[in-house]
């Protein structure tokens, strides 16, 4: 049985059955053959039943955001923001599967009493693939994977996390509402384990939204059988504030970036450099911001920050900040568990920090930042490359040119002027370096689930 925790009471708010290896051999065996139907229907088909999935969501999005709330601690408006956000990224990707996965003629020689050479490109369907998911964001990464695979003509086994189960199975319960057979959408519920079962199976594609621990341990697997993998991995995104911007605005986005969903966000800001003429102001403001923020239970409206999802990440903070604080940091808020009951960790604030430090170096995945004072743009470069990670970095600055020249130079998949902590549809999410493999989203989010496959076609 797998044991689902309430966070913010530690509460057992629900027991399910697990999958054991012999019912995920049977879902991929079952999934195999219904594969093979799914990919025949007309695109049109799928692109049905996946608009009604999307319609769904929007129904039903508060008894979905209420179980999301329950389960990991999200803030129930933050759970709202995001089971509500997520019918725009599946609009995308209706609007634009078809464009993407179409025919390509590349050359057409000879005709009339010549013979005639054709070279085309089609794109196909890999065939059954394994999601296995991360759960700080069900909806937002499940659907960047499962949507577009399916719309492709994809199986997917989908294994949620073992801390948003009740999540990925009203998912897949809409998605079966919604027309997706139920062979063709499998949820595998249970612990790690489950996803290691998952990949015990011949699947035809691997894709993986989780830590960079977990994410070495299925690039291995998929290494050792030559199968195609995608990794969406963790972050130490950085952020440069110049001496030029409005300082308030800038201290309230970046404290925002940093403790949205209690900073459990892959794209969290998790460093910050200010430029040493504006820095005490920024302080300032910035802790102005975040003593404003309340913490407390998760369903109510009130609450922005709520309990962390995991137990075990309590001692990751505390070993971060215990690892500053020897090292000359200056804790200015918070830097510990929070008395109530529940995973609740204060809000912290380490100024003084460098880049020796677990905070500035090692995703923390939790209400806690480190901001440290610069002096120009050549040595914040530096700064903010100084990281095996490399998902998103950011900057706060009146000037464009600036912007431009310090982006153009970040070892990241993505980049941010005068914003942080954003996806889009229409953008590719990838990680540069140890942040992942591969990219979700976008153009490049479609053409990941289906393989080229060339034609020579020389008529006789
Ligand atoms: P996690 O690595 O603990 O678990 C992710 C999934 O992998 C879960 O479903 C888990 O059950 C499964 N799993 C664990 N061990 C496995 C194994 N040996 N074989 C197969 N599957 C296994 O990650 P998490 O705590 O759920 O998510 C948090 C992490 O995800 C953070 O590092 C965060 O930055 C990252 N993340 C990245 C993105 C992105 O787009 N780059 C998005 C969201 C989260």
């Amino acid at each position: 049985m797998l044991k689902i925790i309430n966070p913010s009471n530690e509460e057992v708010l629900a027991q399910l059955e697990s999958d054991t290896p012999a019912t995920v051999h049977e879902k991929f065996r079952r999934a195999k053959v219904a594969q093979v139907d799914w990919a025949r229907q007309p695109m049109v088909v799928r692109k049905e039943f996946l608009k009604r999935f999307r319609n769904l969501l929007v129904e039903k999005r508060d008894d979905l955001a209420l179980t999301l709330s329950q389960e990991t601690g999200k803030p129930i408006t933050q759970a709202k923001n995001e089971i509500g956000a997520t019918p725009q990224r599946i609009d995308f990707f209706l609007e634009h599967v078809e464009k993407i996965t179409a025919e390509e003629l590349m050359l057409k020689e000879g005709g009339g009493d010549r013979p005639t050479l054709e070279e085309k490109i089609s794109y196909e369907p890999l065939g059954v693939i394994a999601n296995i998911s991360a759960w700080n964001y069900p909806y937002f990464v499940g659907s960047n994977v499962f949507v577009p695979a399916l719309l492709t003509g994809n199986a997917v086994l989908y294994k949620p996390s073992e801390i948003a189960s009740l999540s990925g199975i009203a998912i897949a319960k809409l998605l079966w509402e919604a027309g997706v057979p139920q062979d063709v959408f499998a949820p595998v519920i249970g612990s790690g384990a489950m996803g290691g079962a998952v990949l015990e199976e011949p699947v035809n594609g691997i894709y993986f939204t989780g830590s960079v621990a977990t994410g070495r341990k299925i690039a291995a697997v998929a290494a050792s059988r030559l199968v195609k993998v995608q990794l969406e991995l963790g972050g130490k995104d950085a952020t440069y504030v110049c001496e030029d911007v409005d300082v308030k605005s800038a201290a309230e986005s970046l404290a925002d970036g940093a403790f949205y969903n209690a900073g459990q966000s892959c794209c969290a800001v998790e460093r910050i450099y200010v430029h040493t003429s504006i820095y005490a102001a920024f302080m300032e403001h910035f802790l102005e911001t975040v003593r404003g923020f309340v913490v407390g239970d998760p369903l109510s409206p009130k609450t922005y920050i709520g309990p962390l999802a995991r137990e075990a990440q309590l001692a990751v903070l505390d070993e971060q900040v215990k690892d500053a604080v020897s090292k000359g940091a200056k804790l200015l808020c918070g830097g510990k568990r929070d008395d109530r009951s529940g995973y609740y960790y204060e809000p912290t604030v380490l100024t003084n920090v460098t880049s020796s430090m677990q905070v500035m170096r090692d995703e923390s995945f939790g209400p806690i930042i480190g901001i440290a004072e610069v002096q120009n743009d050549k040595d914040v470069v530096a700064l903010m490359n100084d990281s095996s990670y490399g998902l998103t970095s950011g900057v706060y600055t009146k000037d464009a040119q600036r912007a431009q020249r310090i982006l153009s130079q970040m070892q990241s998949g993505t980049v941010y002027w005068n914003c942080c902590d954003r996806v889009s549809p229409r953008l590719p999410w990838s990680g540069r370096k140890q942040s992942g493999l591969g990219a979700t989203l976008s153009y490049e989010g479609i053409r990941t689930f289906v393989q080229p496959k060339a034609w020579h076609l020389r008529s006789a």
